[in-house]
């Protein structure tokens, strides 16, 4: 990608002076499937690679449970450089990098993108709400793809076979997502301030018949505004 030799050289934010290499991302630039994380970790940052080591070793697996492989799918995360000592990104990073995972997920255009633990999840669904309510479900997002929230691997490592047990429940509903026909409803930006004329019509997947936010259930409309 030529976006990625641009972020290679990257000094748009303070990370910049501290990180080993930008990690991009990696995977099939095709894919149905974007998975998206925090940051590059310690490791990440030194091989140039999104999810090595054992919580990468997670997350192949269970995508090997639903049929797919590392390179079947495309993995990225928020950031693309590592915060020192793995601290949380700061709202400039995010702002100063989120061109990046925009131009990403528009050149790879994918059908499910899968949110990887508090961070990313909240990020592109614009909530507070934590994963523990938002996972287990799949949400409408923007231009009709499907977002599935889960948990980070690394936290299920360290939690253990209950929430990797549960991370298979929300690897199933991505693969269940790829069965379905992408939909046709495409969101967009809110114009001005006001609420999107073109506002989404499809119904949440968990069956609520109205359609309305209860805050653990954003506005897909909203959430484009990570990109404004
Ligand atoms: S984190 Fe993003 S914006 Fe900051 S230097 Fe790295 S690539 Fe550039």
């Amino acid at each position: 990608m030529l976006l990625e030799s641009e972020a290679k050289i990257c000094t748009a934010c303070r990370l910049a002076q501290t990180r080993t290499q930008v990690v991009f991302g990696v995977g099939d630039p095709d894919a149905d499937v974007l998975l998206v994380g925090e940051a590059p970790g310690f490791n990440e940052d030194l091989q140039g690679e999104p999810f090595v080591g054992a919580a990468g070793q997670l997350l192949n697996r269970l995508l090997g449970e639903i049929g797919l492989s590392r390179e079947d799918v495309y993995i990225a995360n928020v950031l693309k450089c590592r915060p020192p000592n793995n601290r949380d990104p700061a709202q400039d990073e995010v702002d100063s990098c989120k061109d990046y995972l925009r131009a990403q997920i528009t050149i790879i255009d994918p059908n499910v993108v899968v949110t990887l633990g508090n961070f990313a999840t909240k990020l592109l669904m614009r909530t507070e709400t934590g994963i523990t309510r938002l996972r287990g479900r799949t949400y409408p997002w923007w231009q009709g793809r499907t977002l599935v929230p889960t948990y980070h691997p690394a936290a299920a490592l360290r939690s253990g076979d209950r929430l990797i047990g549960e991370m298979q429940s929300d690897f199933a509903l991505v693969r269940d997502a790829l069965s379905r026909p992408r939909s046709n409803t495409v969101i967009t930006p809110p114009s001005g301030k006001g609420a999107s004329p073109e506002a989404p019509t499809d119904k949440p997947s968990d069956g609520q018949p109205d359609g309305k936010s209860d805050g653990s259930r954003p506005d897909p409309a909203e959430q484009m505004n990570l990109f404004a």
